[in-house]
């Protein structure tokens, strides 16, 4: 799992962030899920939402925030850590959103599944998770491995809450830690090779 630094997260400009501020308080009968499907007389949150991709596919370096694994056009989604629906005030909290692939994003089925631990609270950073936060946690600290090349999850070393993140996202068995070993040495490339693994991914000229 990625460790982000919180100064990375998206940043919007005064346009965007009044676009997004109108969205979330003007539409009181709207749940996040139907929030997030609205694109705009201009097709505004169309744009915002292909920055926020791109932002995080930048500072993630193409990878799953979760898995790992290299983030294949159309399995690049934009994931929300506490679920949309319930929770719309969050819908472009920055510190909110990241990549992922689909399966960890099915995994984490996070319409379904509550993050936050009681009620939400504002600000974002002041709720109390349920799961491993890519960033507001110390990813190692929770999540422990017993090799050095974070391959085989240590989950009895893992602190409560990296159990139970463990446990969302079937990381504890062997074809994971086999995945883990392909995207490890993915990231072993040589910088030109590693550029032409992402030019391939992303269909680039
Ligand atoms: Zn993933």
């Amino acid at each position: 799992m990625l460790n982000l630094k919180q100064n990375e997260a998206v940043k919007y400009t005064p346009a965007q962030k009044l676009s997004i501020d109108n969205l979330i308080n003007n539409n009181p009968g709207k749940n996040g899920t139907e929030l997030w499907k609205v694109d705009g007389p201009n097709k505004e949150f169309v744009k915002i939402k292909e920055h926020i991709r791109t932002h995080y596919k930048k500072i993630q370096k193409l990878r799953c925030v979760y898995c790992e694994r290299l983030l294949v056009y159309g399995d690049d989604q934009i994931e929300h850590f506490v679920p949309k629906k319930n929770h719309k005030r969050f819908l472009y909290e920055p510190l909110n959103l990241t990549c992922s692939c689909c399966v960890c994003n099915n995994f984490s089925n996070k319409g379904i599944k509550e993050t936050i631990e009681g009620n939400e609270v504002m600000p974002y950073e002041e709720n109390t998770f349920k799961y491993v936060h890519p960033f507001l946690n110390d990813v190692d600290k929770e999540i422990r491995y017993k090799d050095p090349f974070k391959l085989f999850i240590d989950k009895e070393h893992s602190t409560p809450k990296g159990k139970k993140t463990i446990e969302m996202f079937h990381w504890d068995n062997d074809v994971a830690a086999s995945n883990r070993l392909v995207n490890r040495l993915s990231w072993c490339l040589s910088p030109k090779r590693r550029r032409l693994f992402e030019k391939i991914l992303n269909f680039e000229d």
